[in-house]
This record gives structure tokens, C-alpha cells and sequence, in this order.
């Protein structure tokens, strides 16, 4: 599990401005669907050695009413799911009521909360913080998010007491020994962890419930807390699997519950855990933003994908065409991963699923020697030279495996540090093809020769 942090505050402090930062990418997954919030923001923070899930709240003014006060809630949300609340001022504005009612608000909850006074930068920081005491919130932090002066600080004073209770913060230490330990596990004695995600209403628990047979709802019925998914093992064709079902507590009646149970959090945490993910799509609505930031996200994460396309059931023809067309536009990115069409609720194609998931879990972590990828890259460069980088041509040497699941290839060569982005994306692309890889991220790295 990575650990949580909600970044908190009125609008117009510097929440997206420190997101960005940390985040370094305009990958953001924003939950875009009605009732949810506007513009929650989620992703993948890696900042000097941390690796977390940050939120950005979108702001609470602290007098909410109406639209405004949903979107309030939905923050409250957030920082219920977080670890750890970065609550963010304004250092030019000193303390305001709507900085008041918040605090008031985090100074109820039992969470680690750390008080962040942004735009220090050309003031003098001393005598601008000291307004921000009076919140008794603890100490103080000043940085200036725009220029990440004070965020390493910051990180290390109130995320790195987390790391002991989640290794993964720190992957640097994690990594070393899985390099080491990587060519001798082996990946078909363990269970196959799958992960079902997807937007509120998409049919997941319908799928799961098809999935396990209806016997076992009771079993899986049990309630799991907003952020953690539940862990259901369970057996087919000879394999373990351990289904995570993100879906969480059965609701009936409202419509509105779909949403209060949904969670971008659990998700996320979902798909770090993952070996493969399902990503569930409801064939009777658009592909959204969300559809295709889930994805995104799972890949970044390293994580095969299987798509399904639920709810196929009881569509024309014509209809069908239609959202093909619109499925081969909109997922052109995935081209690798396999797209299910199938009815939940009556068990349609519900069976092929598992065929394309262990299709890509072989993918991933498939070995390949050291030759063969030589020979692969050789090939590669055979047909398509690698670009002149300042007068010289890019050499490439050998190529070696440097880790499954997902699967990385290691090129050595001279230059290679320089090579164009294209021509990288070309080679992914044919060791891609070379090696038969479905539903699996590759990765392709380079090393400098000596
Ligand atoms: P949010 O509404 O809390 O997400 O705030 P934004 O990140 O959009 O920032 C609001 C404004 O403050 C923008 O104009 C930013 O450029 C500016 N800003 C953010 N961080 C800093 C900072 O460290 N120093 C200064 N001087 N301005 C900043
Ligand atoms: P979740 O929020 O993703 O877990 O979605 P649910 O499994 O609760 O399903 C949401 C709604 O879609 C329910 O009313 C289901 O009966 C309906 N549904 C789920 N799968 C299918 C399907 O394959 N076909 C049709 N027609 N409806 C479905």
C-alpha cells in the first residue's frame, strides 16, 4: 500500500501549483463524474525518493452551501482516506476565517495534519508565518510551491515517520532487493492477484457476484472500511487467484449511495496491488476522461490490463457498431490490451475474461534471455538506425532483462541516454511485437557503456 496525503485548503493557495510538483506530470486522475466533485485531482506523487498518492481537494471555503457544500463533503472524503493532511495557506493573506474553519474542522479529526505556509518566496517568511500560530496546528512549514523551495523538508518532517508502516514509500531500499530476487520467483506457484476497477455504476459487483457464483455474495458481503478494497481468494482451473473487489459494501435503492461508496482512493490503491486489472467500461455510456485515466494510470503503475465492456446485452446492432468505432478511437493508446465485450448480469464472455488475464499475467512475467533480447535489439536496429546525436551515431550494444511484471528491458549502448523519443517508443513497439507481449506495460531502459 502507498500511503495517502490530501493536500486541504481555500481556493487559490497553491494546491495545484505543489500537486504539479510533486506529481511532475499532467497524468492527474480527475474524477469527473457528476455529484463526485468538480476537480478532484489524483495521482502518483514521486518526489525525491517518495513515493505516495496525493489528492488535491479542489478547496473548501469553510462557509459551503449547496453545490458548493457537495463538494466540501467530498473533500471531507479525501481527508478521511488520507494518511497525512497537508493544509495549505496563504503566507500574503494571513490567517482568514475560511483558514479558520478548516483548521477547526482538521483539529477535530484524528489525523496527522502539518500546516503549510506557501509563497514565502520575496517576504519575509519569519514574520509572515507567525500570524498562522494562532491555528494551533503545530509547527509550521514554509515553502514556496512554485519554486520547491521547502518541499523536500516538508516531506521529510511529515512523511518519512510514515515509512515504516509503508515500505513502498521509500522504493529505493524495495527495489535493490527485487532486482536481486526477481529471477527466482516463481510467478506461476503464486496467486494471481486481479484487481476489478471502474466508475461507480459500471456493474462491478455485478461481475464480481458473476464471478464467484452466487453462493459466495455472502462471503464477500462484508463490509471493508471507504479505502480498502476487500481480498477475496478464490479458484479457477487450477489457478489462485485473489480477487480485489473495489467495489465494496452491496447497496440497494439509491442512486446517489453508487457514488458515497465509490472511491478514487481505493482504486488507486487497488491497482498498486494488482498483478493485472480489470478495467470495466458500461457499453451504454461514452468513454469518459475517467475510463481512459484509469487505464493510463494502471500502466504508469506497471500493471497488465484486461478491458471489459459491460452491459453488452440488448443493444442493436447498429448500436454496437457504433461503440466499437468509438472504443477503437478513443483506446488507440492500449492497442496491446484486450478488449472483452460481455453481459454480467446474464454471464456472457464473463469466462473469456480470464483467458486474456493470464494471457497478459504470462506476459509479464514471461523470462527472456539475454540473447534473445540482443538479438531482438539488433534486429530493431538493423531496420530502422538509431538517429546521429551531435555528429555521432547512437550505438546499441546488448540488451538484457531487468525485471518482470512488468517486464523492463535494459539497453546498453553508447549515447543511448540522448536517444530521441520516438525512436525509443519505436523500440518499445517492436520488442513489443518481437516477444508476443499482450496486455503487459513494457519498459525500455538505457545504460551508458563504458
Ligand atoms: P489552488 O487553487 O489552491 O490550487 O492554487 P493554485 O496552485 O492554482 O495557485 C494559485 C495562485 O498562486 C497561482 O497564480 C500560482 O501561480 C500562485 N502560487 C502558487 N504557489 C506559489 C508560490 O510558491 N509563490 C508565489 N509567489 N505564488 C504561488
Ligand atoms: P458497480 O457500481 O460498478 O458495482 O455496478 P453494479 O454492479 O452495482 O451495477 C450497476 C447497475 O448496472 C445495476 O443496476 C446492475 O444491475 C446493472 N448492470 C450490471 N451489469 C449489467 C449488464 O451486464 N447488463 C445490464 N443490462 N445491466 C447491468
Amino acid at each position: 500500500m502507498l500511503p495517502v496525503v490530501a493536500l486541504v485548503g481555500r481556493p487559490n493557495v497553491g494546491k495545484s501549483t505543489l500537486f504539479n510538483r510533486l506529481t511532475r506530470t499532467r497524468d492527474a486522475l480527475v474524477a469527473d463524474f457528476p455529484g463526485l466533485t468538480r476537480d478532484r485531482k489524483y495521482g502518483q506523487a514521486n518526489y525525491d525518493g517518495y513515493h505516495f498518492i496525493v489528492i488535491d481537494t479542489g478547496g473548501i471555503h469553510g462557509d459551503e452551501e449547496g453545490v458548493d457544500e457537495v463538494m466540501a463533503r467530498q473533500s471531507l472524503q479525501a481527508i478521511n482516506e488520507a494518511d497525512l493532511v497537508l493544509f495549505l495557506v496563504d503566507a500574503r493573506d494571513g490567517v482568514t476565517v475560511g483558514d479558520q474553519a478548516i483548521a477547526d474542522h482538521l483539529r477535530k479529526q484524528e489525523k496527522r495534519v502539518y500546516l503549510v505556509c506557501n509563497k514565502i518566496d520575496g517576504i519575509d517568511a519569519e514574520v509572515a508565518m507567525a500570524d498562522f500560530h494562532s491555528l494551533a496546528l503545530g509547527q509550521l512549514h514554509g515553502i514556496a510551491a512554485a519554486h520547491g523551495r521547502g518541499v523536500e523538508q516538508l516531506l521529510n518532517d511529515s512523511l518519512k515517520p510514515l515509512a515504516d508502516d509503508y515500505p513502498e514509500l521509500l522504493p529505493g531500499k524495495a527495489e535493490d532487493s527485487e532486482t536481486l530476487e526477481h529471477d527466482e520467483i516463481d510467478y506461476d506457484a503464486l496467486p494471481l492477484k486481479l484487481a476489478i476497477v471502474g466508475r461507480p455504476n459500471v456493474g462491478k459487483s455485478t461481475l464480481t457476484n458473476r464471478i464467484l457464483g452466487e453462493e459466495r455474495v455472502v462471503v464477500y458481503d462484508m463490509p471493508g472500511t471507504t479505502r480498502d478494497s476487500v481480498f477475496i481468494p478464490m479458484q479457477r482451473d487450477g489457478r489462485e487467484y485473489i480477487l480485489i473487489d473495489t467495489a465494496g459494501v452491496r447497496r440497494r435503492g439509491r442512486i446517489g449511495e453508487a457514488i458515497e461508496k465509490y472511491s478514487v482512493v481505493k482504486t488507486l490503491q487497488a491497482i498498486e496491488e494488482a498483478n493485472v486489472v480489470l478495467v470495466v467500461i458500461d457499453a451504454r455510456e461514452t468513454v469518459s476522461d475517467q475510463d481512459l485515466n484509469l487505464i493510463g494510470f494502471a500502466l504508469n503503475a506497471g500493471r497488465s490490463i484486461v478491458i471489459a465492456v459491460n452491459k453488452w446485452d440488448g443493444l442493436k446492432q447498429d448500436h454496437k457498431e457504433e461503440i466499437k468505432r468509438e472504443l477503437d478511437r478513443r483506446l488507440g493508446f492500449v492497442d496491446f490490451a484486450r478488449v472483452h465485450f460481455i453481459s454480467a448480469l446474464h454471464g456472457t464472455g464473463v469466462g473469456h475474461l480470464f483467458e486474456s488475464v493470464e494471457e497478459a499475467y504470462a506476459s509479464a512475467t514471461r523470462r527472456v534471455g539475454t540473447s534473445k533480447l540482443t538479438r531482438i535489439m539488433e534486429m530493431a536496429q538493423d531496420e530502422h538506425q538509431p538517429p546521429l546525436v551531435s555528429g555521432r551515431r547512437v550505438k546499441l550494444k546488448y540488451a538484457h532483462a531487468g525485471g518482470y511484471n512488468p517486464p523492463r528491458v535494459i539497453i546498453h549502448g553508447n549515447q543511448v541516454n540522448q536517444l530521441p523519443g520516438s525512436y525509443q517508443r519505436y523500440l518499445v513497439n517492436y520488442f513489443r511485437k518481437a516477444l508476443g507481449v499482450m496486455g503487459t506495460p513494457i519498459k525500455v531502459e538505457f545504460k551508458e557503456s563504458e
